[in-house]
């Protein structure tokens, strides 16, 4: 059987190892070229490393990676600590490069937008590109993340309304962190906001600034203004530590993030196609949950592809477990939501997003 893979992002190269290793024939196709597709970066559970190296016979290198404690800093100098155990920081990058390093080069292409599907008699026989090259397959499989264009193909999605964005960026220092591999998370710095940092190298944090949308978008509304939007208008709002982490930092890479969440799909698959990670069960980004779920449910479809007897029991299976999971981070997703924008935060029942196993 060949499989054809739309988006190669992390759910798309994880789907295609996972197949690969089973002795399916895959090509993944992604539209933006591979140097131009980063973003910046994510916390994963062990589990889920554990699943990257279930691909393959080599192992990421995990030095540096270890998250040791999780800080919460509220309001009138009340924190929290917590020991974390099994936490890891990764850029998106790295992870990127670990999956694509095992795909051959007739196994890969980058810079191939796709645009839709050439079909006989209720099946689909090729995914047609824009630059109007062509691709035969028995199975085509969406991994287009939140904005899938090969869904509409499957079934019409429904968004939850928009309630919290969040800007991201890397900062970058001389010396090495101070922090001692902590994540720390300040709430409500300023209302209807938090900022969080987390190592992700010996010298390097990921940050995000989180705000509720309706207080702020109007302040954030593009990427390429947040630097004059936060030195102007917001930086004497925050304590000492996130202005130095704020000023080593070029706001000029910063991204804002807006959040988009599906609504549970009617479907997950139709025919011979089928989604996967974000293209199926996009969430926001406080469940820290797209990474492990787009990982995991490549992977679940390729068991299920291995162990069923026919294509359609499979993808059948396969909508039945993933619905599940899926289900449970809606519902996840609105409890943290809730406790957002709640802004009177009780640190010592926050509900922490890592205590959610994926
Ligand atoms: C550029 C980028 C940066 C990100 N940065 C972060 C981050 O810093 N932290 C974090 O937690 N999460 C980040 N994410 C989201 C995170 O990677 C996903 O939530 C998670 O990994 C699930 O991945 P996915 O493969 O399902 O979706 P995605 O990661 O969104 O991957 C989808 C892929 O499909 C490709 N694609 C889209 N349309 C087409 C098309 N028409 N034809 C072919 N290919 C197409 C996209 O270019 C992308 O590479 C980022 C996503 C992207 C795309």
């Amino acid at each position: 059987m060949k499989v054809i893979i739309i988006g190669g992002g992390i759910a798309g190269l994880a789907a295609a190892l996972a197949l690969k290793k089973n002795k399916y024939q895959v090509v993944v196709r992604e539209k933006k070229s591979f140097y131009n597709n980063s973003g910046m970066a994510f916390m994963i559970h062990s589990k889920t490393i554990n699943e990257i190296h279930s691909l393959t016979d080599t192992e990421l290198d995990l030095t540096n990676s270890k998250v040791n404690n999780f800080i919460l800093e509220g309001n009138k100098n009340k924190h929290n600590r917590i020991e974390l155990k099994e936490w890891h920081a990764f850029k998106r990058i790295k992870i990127l490069h670990f999956l694509h390093s095992q795909l051959t080069d007739d196994e890969y292409y980058d810079n191939s937008d796709f645009s839709h599907f050439e079909y006989k008699a209720g099946e689909a026989v090729a995914a047609i590109f824009k630059d109007g090259s062509i691709e035969y397959g028995d199975l085509f499989i969406g991994a287009d993340g939140i904005n899938s264009k090969v869904r509409n193909s499957v079934c019409k999605a429904q968004f939850f309304q928009n309630e919290i964005n969040e800007i991201v960026c890397i900062s970058k220092h001389k010396d090495k962190n101070t922090h001692d591999s902590t994540f720390k998370k300040y709430l409500s710095i300023k209302k209807g906001m938090s900022f969080g940092f987390i190592p992700i190298s010996e010298n390097e944090y990921v940050w995000f600034l989180q705000f509720d949308s309706k207080l702020y978008n109007s302040i954030f509304q593009k990427s390429s203004e947040i630097e004059n939007d936060i030195n102007s208008k917001l930086l004497s709002e925050f304590p000492k530590e996130i202005k130095e982490l704020i000023g080593n930092s070029d706001l000029k890479k910063a991204h804002l993030w807006k959040n988009k969440e599906l609504k549970l799909l009617s479907s997950y698959h139709k025919a011979n196609i089928c989604l996967i990670g974000d293209a199926a069960h996009g969430s926001i980004s406080l469940t820290s949950s797209g990474v492990s779920s787009g990982i995991s449910s490549g992977i679940k479809l390729a068991q299920v592809l291995n162990s069923s007897e026919s294509l359609k029991s499979a993808l059948e299976e396969y909508e039945k477990a993933r619905k599940e999971k899926n289900a449970q981070t809606i519902k996840y997703a609105q409890r943290l939501k809730l406790q957002f924008n709640k802004k009177l935060i009780d640190i010592d029942n926050y509900y922490l997003p890592l205590f959610h196993k994926p």
